[in-house]
């Protein structure tokens, strides 16, 4: 704790922070920490069951610096260097299109009606500007993991556990990836206390982009992290599929033409076959007379083909002549041209009928080559993303206003904007403030806890200084975005915005 900066400390005369982060001075130097409802009780030396806030010489501080964004300069990614040393800040004000105080480090005030940590005024544009600031202390929330493969991770509604416990399940795929939502009230609370903690920490390790093993029942054991390849029982992931198989046939049925007689392209979702499919009717293809197993769908695409597993396409087949129900002896004929793929190009096979109409492996001629080849150069690279969810509607509104419906009805009118850790979020329509972020976009070690258990994540809301104070916002506790500045300029953490974010305090028109 020696080297860490107090928020406390560093206050000049005029912002008595001490007060806002609650520190109660008790017996023998332990002071009480208020900024959660644990009120952990700390000595002198030691660190509050978060380790979020420590006792530093008898006053409360928090333990990680306050994040400060700061746009970069165009074309480049050096930082604007106002922040560089003393001499390279003329004194000029600093203003809202160079700095922005996220929420990162912000600590929290508990209990709500407090006004949130940091409200800070700056002109951006011409607009006078106010930015709450604050760490939300979220008991709703989790996450969305999106895991971009065709492997069968496992059945739909199927428990996902973390260190054996139960923290999520196995949602609804979406094209070419599955799709897991972890975390939620019910895991976080509802159960026992070490699945709450277990959830805690899952939620907390994947937000802070780190690795996570997960396992899920009846299915795969997985690896993952934000922005980086799934790993599936062991295997990094290399690559999502190009589509499903009927898709796969729409987009090289023509490439195929002339070079196969007929195609058969193994999904887990729609088995595709390209002389009855819309594709070779159109490219005036001849019946084949080769019967796949399954439910046909429409021309040329069947569902169930196999059951889900680790094989071709996400299916369990290892062996894709398996599939072949019947080869029509009327329709067929010895010579017959087959090429069987899976939906990445990962597996495939071409093979020709003999005189018994018997399909036999072999070599397969370089324009097949070439178009398998482009299957798999179509395919995106394999990706774990993993988007943040919370309900922010809740107290937490209080920081900012004494009645807090204005400051919701506001966000949905897109008066005010709502960011985490400075990027955008995406807010749900509906009732409440309930926000999406893709945590990729966010500086790392965003993300904290409480024991409660509850994660801690950075959130900004952002308005015309006008709109605040008609909303009811506490006016009263407005900084200077140069106060802050001066205030912090030697203990914050800087971080470039990152340049795919649009700038926090530029209003957007939807999202
Ligand atoms: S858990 Fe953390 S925030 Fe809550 S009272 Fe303890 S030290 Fe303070």
């Amino acid at each position: 704790m020696a080297d860490e900066q107090s928020n406390a400390d560093n206050a000049p005369a005029g912002i008595d922070r001490t007060e806002m982060f609650g520190a109660r001075e008790g017996k023998d130097g332990i002071i009480r920490c208020d900024a959660c409802p644990v009120l952990c009780r700390i000595r002198p030396g030691r660190a509050g069951a978060c380790a979020r806030y420590a006792n530093q010489d008898g006053q409360l501080i928090r333990t990680d610096p306050l994040v400060m964004s700061e746009r970069t300069a165009e074309g480049g990614g050096a930082m604007v260097p106002f922040l560089e040393t003393e001499s390279d800040w003329d004194g000029n004000p600093i203003t809202g299109a160079d700095v922005f105080v996220t929420g990162i480090g912000a600590g929290t005030t508990y209990p709500d009606y407090k006004p949130a940590p940091f409200i800070v005024s700056s002109e951006f544009e011409g607009v006078d500007t106010v930015t709450v600031v604050s760490e939300g202390i979220f008991s709703y929330c989790g996450v969305k993991v999106k895991i971009d493969t065709d492997r069968h991770l496992g059945a739909e509604t199927a428990a996902v556990r973390a260190k054996g416990e139960h923290v999520g399940h196995v949602t609804t795929a979406e094209y070419g990836s599955q799709m897991l939502s972890l975390g939620g009230v019910n895991h976080l609370t509802g159960g026992s206390k070490k699945e709450g903690s277990v959830t805690c920490e899952t939620l907390m390790a994947l937000c802070n982009k780190e690795s996570v093993e997960l396992e899920i029942e009846g299915g795969a054991k997985l690896v993952v992290a934000a922005d980086k390849a799934p790993i599936v029982h062991g295997v990094e992931e290399q690559r999502m599929r190009v589509g499903c198989g009927s898709a796969a046939i729409g987009i090289f049925a023509q490439q195929w033409h002339g070079h196969a007689d007929e195609v058969i392209v193994v999904d887990d979702h729609i088995t595709g076959v390209l002389s009855e499919h819309q594709a070779g009717k159109v490219l005036d293809m001849k019946p084949a007379g080769i019967r796949i197993r399954g439910r046909k769908s429409t021309a040329g695409r069947y569902f169930q083909v196999a059951e889900p597993g680790k094989g071709w396409g996400g299916t369990n087949i290892t062996d894709p002549l398996s599939i072949i129900e019947s080869i029509d002896p009327a329709v067929a004929w010895p010579g017959m041209r087959l090429l069987m793929t899976s939906t990445t190009g990962e597996d495939s096979i071409f093979c020709e009928l003999d005189g018994a109409l018997r399909p036999v492996e072999t070599d397969m001629p370089s324009p097949l080559l070439e178009v398998v080849d482009r299957i798999e150069e179509n395919c995106e690279p394999s990706l774990a993303t993993v988007l943040f969810m919370a309900g922010a509607g809740g107290s937490l509104r209080a920081g900012v206003t004494d009645n807090p419906v204005r400051l919701t009805r506001s966000v949905r009118g897109r008066m005010t904007s709502v960011t985490l850790g400075g990027a955008p979020a995406f807010i749900w329509p509906g009732g409440g403030i309930t926000v999406m972020v893709d945590v990729s976009r966010m500086p790392d070690q965003s993300f904290g806890y409480v024991p409660t258990p509850a994660i801690v994540a950075p959130i900004e809301f952002t308005l015309p200084r006008d709109a605040f104070v008609a909303l009811g916002g506490h006016a009263g506790a407005i900084t200077p975005l140069d106060a802050v500045v001066a205030e912090f300029k030697d203990t914050a953490r800087r971080t470039a915005a990152r340049p795919d974010n649009p700038w926090p305090l530029r209003k957007r028109d939807a999202g």
